[in-house]
């Protein structure tokens, strides 16, 4: 038996006999839904400079500047499904098997997978709110409306354009009480995979090791090695969609 099937078992036995299991996910997730990785080349991120959020709050060109960058994103959001990745885990929630999912990931396709109780530590694209009145606001009308008259959509409540995806911009903090959540989610699990996350932007990063303190087995399942492969009790660097339906046959065949 190939080392790597040899390691998807012992994943497949922690999975079967945890207790409370947590998946963590990042960019690489997404991926295989065709969302591209921001950060990596070719990314958003590479061809556009951040708009930062104090930028986007003082100045309407700013603003501008940000709506062109996320109708450009957005296009790659609305064609993207889930991908059997997340079908796997979506299952494994329907099934009891997993406490919960903490994402680093905006796109929402875990929740159209049909997940839960799911943790986004960066926002969603999901929805636009207006920052001056909370008003929440469907993104496709307004994104359709910004590409008809390239302009800044204002907030039918109040009049505001300082109307932004409802996600973590550079620059803003993390939403407190979802971080609090993701933080007792690590510390009350005795199983954390930890899946297409290079495991480098932090709070976020710091889940893994928050729960291996607490005692939990780390699972890292990530094409590229990570800043905390060391510390991990099991590493499978392959497609994810394959690993994961992996786990999961195997699962199946230890629970018969
Ligand atoms: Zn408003």
């Amino acid at each position: 038996m190939a080392i790597q099937d040899y390691t998807i078992e012992r994943v497949a036995q922690w999975l079967a006999s945890a207790r409370s299991a947590v998946v963590f996910t990042g960019a690489g997730m997404s991926t295989e839904s065709g969302i591209p990785d921001f950060r990596s080349p070719g990314g958003v991120w590479s061809q556009n400079k951040p708009v930062y959020y104090d930028e986007f709050l003082r100045s309407a060109d700013a603003r501008f500047e940000y709506w062109r960058q996320k109708a450009l994103a957005a296009a790659d959001f609305e064609r993207a499904e889930p991908n059997v990745g997340h079908q796997t885990i979506a299952r494994w929630e329907r099934e009891g098997r997993i406490a919960g999912v903490i994402t680093q990931n905006i796109d929402g396709l875990h929740q159209r997978a049909g997940n839960r109780c799911v943790h986004e530590l960066h926002g969603t694209v999901r929805w636009i709110v207006c920052v001056d009145c909370q008003a929440k606001y469907e993104p496709l009308p307004l994104l359709a409306w910004y590409r008809e008259h390239q302009q800044v959509p204002a907030c039918e409540e109040c009049g505001s354009d300082r109307m932004k995806s409802a996600t973590v911009s550079f620059g803003q903090s993390l939403p407190a009480e979802t971080l609090e959540a993701s933080l007792e989610l690590a510390r009350q699990c005795d199983l954390l995979l930890a899946i297409g996350s290079s495991l480098v932007v932090y709070p976020a990063a710091g889940l893994p090791e928050v729960a291996r303190r607490a005692g939990a087995k780390l699972v890292i399942i990530n094409r590229d090695p990570t800043d905390q492969d060391e510390l991990a009790d099991a590493v499978i660097a392959e497609p994810i969609g394959q690993v994961l339906t992996g786990i999961d046959a195997s699962m199946r065949q230890l629970l018969r």
